[in-house]
């Protein structure tokens, strides 16, 4: 799930099997699934130790998908509006 070669990758919360939890499945998702699926993946960003430099990555690449840093797509594409 982690940006490849980054880094501050190794110390990523994300890594490992619970990575399904930062992307929408290939299947439909019902936006019940797709809260609950990202409220977990947002718990581990927040004890994430590289909070901080995955989120200022996802936003200087703009990260089309997924939950990096904490937030979600929509999320991020608010704060560069702003
Ligand atoms: S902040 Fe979240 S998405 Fe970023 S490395 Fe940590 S756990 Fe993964």
């Amino acid at each position: 799930m982690v940006m490849a070669k980054a880094p501050w990758s190794d110390l990523a919360a994300c890594r490992g099997e619970r990575s399904h939890l930062f992307y929408s499945p290939d299947t439909a998702e019902s936006r019940e699934a797709r809260l609950r699926r990202e409220r977990q993946a947002k718990q581990l960003c927040a004890a994430c130790p590289v909070l901080e430099e995955c989120r200022e990555a996802a936003l200087a690449q703009r990260e089309g998908y997924g939950i990096w840093g904490g937030l979600n797509e929509m999320e991020r594409r608010a704060l560069l509006r702003r």
